[in-house]
C-alpha cells in the first residue's frame, strides 16, 4: 500500500462528513436568524425589517446637481445650491443613496464594525441607483482608502466593499491603489467643518504605481459616509493632481440638511 493512501478518505466517508456539514448548517441557520440590521429584530431574508426599512430615507431629486443635497422645494433643473457656489468642492458631483439618520447610522455601523459584510450588496444596489448617471460615464471606482494600521486593526475596508458591491451592479470596474492614505488621521468625529480640513491635509496621495490608472480618467469616489465632505475632497484633489480628467463622488448616507437655491 502506498505511504500517501493512509491519508485518503473514503468517498463513503467523505459523504457521510458533508451530509454532517450540512444539517449543522441547517441547525446554526435555525439557531440564528438573520437580524435586522437597525434594530436586532429577527428578519425574513436580509438586511433591515419593515418597519426600519419605512424609516429610511432615500435622497431623490429636487437636488443640488453639484452636491446633491435635497432642496426644500423644486427650483426647476439643473440649479446648484448657495453652497455650491460659494465654496464649489474639488469634484464635479456628489450623489448619497440615503440622508444620514439612525437607520442608516446603523446600517453603516453594521458594516463597518459588525462584520455583516452581507449588508454590502443590499447598500451597493441603493447607491448605484443613486449614481447611475454618473456611474454611465465613468471608467473606475476609487474606494476611499483607509490608513493601512487602521486597514490591519479593522480587517478590511468598508468603502472597498461598497465600491466591490457597486462594481457587481454597474459594470465599473474598481481599482485598487489608485490612492493612498499617507497620514493616519484623527477621527473626524467631534471636530468642526475647519478642522476636519485641516485633519486631511496632505492625507491621501496617488502612489507612482497607480498613476497610470488615474491620468486621464474619469472616476468614482465611493465612501460610506458623508459629514462635512472634508475627506472626499482631500481624495479628489490628490486624484486631480495626478491627471483625472473626472472625478465623481458616490456615498452611501449623507448628512443632509435642505439647503436653499442660488436664486
Ligand atoms: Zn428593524
Amino acid at each position: 500500500m502506498p505511504l500517501s493512501a493512509s491519508f485518503v478518505i473514503p468517498a463513503p466517508l467523505k459523504r457521510a462528513a458533508a451530509a454532517a456539514r450540512a444539517v449543522l448548517r441547517g441547525a446554526l441557520d435555525l439557531a440564528l436568524p438573520t437580524l435586522c440590521a437597525a434594530c436586532r429584530e429577527p428578519v425574513e431574508g436580509r438586511g433591515l425589517c419593515p418597519s426600519c426599512w419605512s424609516k429610511l430615507s432615500f435622497i431623490t431629486r429636487p437636488y443640488c446637481e453639484r452636491l446633491g443635497i435635497p432642496f426644500v422645494y423644486d427650483p426647476g433643473p439643473g440649479i446648484l445650491s448657495m453652497e455650491a457656489i460659494a465654496d464649489p468642492p474639488a469634484y464635479n458631483r456628489a450623489r448619497a443613496a440615503v440622508r444620514f439618520d439612525d437607520v442608516s447610522r446603523a446600517l453603516v455601523h453594521a458594516l463597518k464594525y459588525g462584520d455583516r459584510l452581507d449588508l454590502a450588496p443590499m447598500m451597493g444596489r441603493w447607491i448605484s441607483h443613486a449614481g447611475r448617471e454618473l456611474l454611465a460615464e465613468a471608467d473606475a471606482l476609487v474606494p476611499v482608502p483607509l490608513h493601512w494600521r487602521r486597514l490591519w486593526a479593522r480587517r478590511f475596508n468598508q468603502s472597498a466593499m461598497l465600491a466591490g458591491a457597486i462594481s457587481s451592479e454597474s459594470g465599473v470596474p474598481v481599482v485598487g491603489g489608485a490612492l493612498k492614505r499617507v497620514k493616519a488621521t484623527a477621527q473626524q468625529v467631534g471636530l468642526s467643518r475647519t478642522e476636519r480640513a485641516a485633519n486631511v491635509q496632505g492625507a491621501f496621495c496617488v502612489p507612482s504605481e497607480g498613476k497610470a490608472a488615474v491620468a486621464g480618467r474619469r472616476l468614482v469616489l465611493v465612501d460610506d459616509v458623508l459629514t462635512s465632505g472634508a475627506t472626499v475632497e482631500g481624495c479628489a484633489r490628490a486624484l486631480l493632481r495626478a491627471g483625472a480628467a473626472n472625478v465623481d463622488v458616490l456615498i452611501f448616507a449623507r448628512v443632509a440638511d435642505p439647503v436653499r437655491t442660488s436664486l
